[in-house]
């Protein structure tokens, strides 16, 4: 599927706002890692395909689904924290995580079409967050950014992404997103903004299109191609 004029209602795209893990860097595999190793411990249920549907929620929102699914009761906010507190442990202690492979070409590409790009993530993982302005210098700034410690609600609530918009001074039709996950363009479609799926990890395409996603990618430098154009014709 191609992005094209037609399919964006309005060509007067000012920015672009990207999800983080996933979309950025390959982080996916260790969260889901992360999430199973956690859940486990306590003699819960949990695989990492599930972990992948549920990218972008918010950690508690996680841990209270599968607390509810499978014991009947919602977690305290003691037990809540400290699950997530060592699900990052665990997560860091899989080592680094690296920019996804050529998505450093669509941010160049974007930056140099004089366009506005926005980190919109529901992580609050800090090592990933300190890591943005080493891995992509000059590319995202404070005030372009909405991450877990900005939102109450979090994807697939569009909360995140109509933070960005009023952060940018944007409608609804002068953005694009940039998402992997399920919720992630929930939200995005929720918010009202074209988006732009890029199934980099172990969901099947069907889970991205039935959220709703516009249009689906399989890597960045095929998105990266595509928006070559579609700038070469706005
Ligand atoms: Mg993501």
């Amino acid at each position: 599927m191609m992005i094209s004029k037609q399919n964006i209602i309005s060509s007067d795209i000012k920015a672009f706002l990207f999800d983080m893990d996933g979309v950025l860097f390959d982080s996916m595999p260790k969260h889901a890692e992360a999430w199973v190793h956690s859940f486990l411990s306590l003699g819960l249920d949990f695989n990492e395909y599930e972990a992948y549907m549920r990218e972008g929620m918010t950690g508690a929102s996680t841990i209270n689904e599968i607390f509810n699914s499978q014991l009947f009761r919602s977690a305290t906010i003691e037990e809540c924290e400290q699950i997530y507190a060592e699900k990052a442990a665990y997560f860091e202690s899989l080592g680094p995580s690296y920019p996804i492979p050529n998505v450093d070409k669509v941010l160049q590409l974007i930056q140099q079409n004089n366009k506005d790009i926005f980190l919109v993530t529901g992580s609050g993982q800090k090592s990933l967050l300190n890591k943005l302005e080493h891995s992509f210098p000059s590319v995202f700034q404070k005030d372009k950014m909405v991450t877990a410690y900005d939102v109450k609600k979090g994807k697939p609530d569009p909360e995140p992404y109509l933070m960005a918009l009023q952060k940018g001074g944007l409608s609804a039709e002068q953005a694009i997103v940039i998402e992997n996950a399920p919720l992630g363009v929930k939200s995005a479609v929720a918010a009202g903004i074209f988006t732009i799926a890029v199934n980099t990890g172990i969901l099947k395409d069907e889970e991205l299109l039935q959220a709703g996603a516009n249009c689906l990618y399989h890597d960045m430098m095929e998105l990266h191609d595509d928006l070559l154009l579609f700038f070469l014709h706005s």
